[in-house]
């Protein structure tokens, strides 16, 4: 015998199936762009697999310390917002995203200095490497400048440029048709691999809480991360914005866009305000002006 339930109000299902609501957070907007492999660079990729949590498991696990449900969608806002302006992360620890991420071993090797992200990669020892190389695009190749966390502005001729991808693509394939001759022969997989290079695509699963995915993407969002680096974090930073809009939006104001000052440069500035002469000359004038023209943190 079927049960049929009847509600007048949407709201009376919700609160019906409260237990399931709280329990599990689904977000239409994510759903869509779950096991779709968005493309970076030549050949790599991101792909949401999973995720677990969302602006509201976030603000539920705030309010826990009060026994408060959800309240409205703008005092969600103001409750996400000030919880990040105060520095208090752990509700934001309670979302967490596995990633399907293809990339080049030079950018893997970045990435897995961030230690708070659990992976599980493709082996060299129990599979044959794949004949994937990244070369960078034109613009992308740019002269070594000064400052070496920055690039040029003014990339390379793109004769110059073409020429060196060229020199990329015939060291890569030398080396791997070496790689597969060792393998022929029945070198073991393990040493036939060593002397393949970091340009190499490599696969792998990541999980991240958002806490530490907002202290992963402030760092390699910055300009001073390499710009290869840069473009996966751009394509995280879009897909995690469908999971947990608020949340992302106050990272993105109060943390990503935002720089901070030290003693010196808030009391010149109070100086400055007060219509007093700016105290800080040469080198330390020069960064707080830099800071507020480019909003880089130096
Ligand atoms: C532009 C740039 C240039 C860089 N250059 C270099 C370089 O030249 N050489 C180099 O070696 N690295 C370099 N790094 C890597 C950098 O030093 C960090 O290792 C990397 O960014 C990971 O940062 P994290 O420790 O905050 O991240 P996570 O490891 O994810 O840690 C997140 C947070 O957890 C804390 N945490 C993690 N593990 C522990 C632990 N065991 N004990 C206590 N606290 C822990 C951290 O303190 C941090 O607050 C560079 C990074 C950037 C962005």
């Amino acid at each position: 015998m079927p049960v049929v339930f009847f509600f007048t109000e949407k709201d009376d299902v919700k609160n019906y199936f409260k237990e399931y609501f709280m329990a599990h957070c689904i977000v239409p907007a994510a759903e869509k762009i779950l096991d779709k492999e968005f493309k970076v660079l030549d050949k790599g990729f991101v792909r949401l697999v999973d995720y677990y949590g969302s602006d509201q498991r976030i603000i539920q696990a705030a309010r826990v310390s009060y026994g408060e449900g959800t309240k409205s969608v703008s005092q969600d806002e103001a409750l996400i917002d000030y919880l990040i302006r105060q520095n208090h992360t752990s509700p934001f620890e309670q979302v967490v995203f596995t990633f399907h991420l293809k990339m080049p071993i030079f950018i893997a090797r970045q990435w897995m200095r961030h230690r708070m992200g659990r992976m599980n990669e493709m082996s060299g020892r129990l599979s044959v490497m794949k004949e994937e190389f990244y070369i960078p695009s034109i613009e992308n190749m740019d002269p070594q400048v000064k400052d070496k966390l920055e690039r040029a502005l003014t990339p390379l001729e793109p004769e110059e440029a073409r020429a060196i991808q060229k020199d990329f693509e015939k060291g890569q394939k030398k080396s791997y048709e070496s790689y597969k001759s060792l393998i022929e022969k029945g070198l073991a997989r393990e040493i036939a691999r060593i002397n393949l290079p970091l340009s190499l695509y490599t696969e792998f699963y990541w999980q991240m809480d958002l806490n530490n995915l907002f202290r992963f993407l402030k760092l390699r969002l910055d300009s001073h991360a390499q710009l290869e680096m840069r473009e996966y974090a751009k394509v995280i930073l879009d897909l995690i914005r469908k999971v947990c809009p608020l949340a992302v939006s106050s990272f993105e104001n109060t943390i990503l866009n935002a720089v901070s000052f030290n003693g010196e440069e808030i009391e010149a500035l109070r100086k400055v305000m007060a219509g007093q002469d700016n105290p800080l000359k040469g080198k330390k004038l020069d960064r707080l002006l830099t800071k507020f023209k480019t909003g880089q943190q130096l």
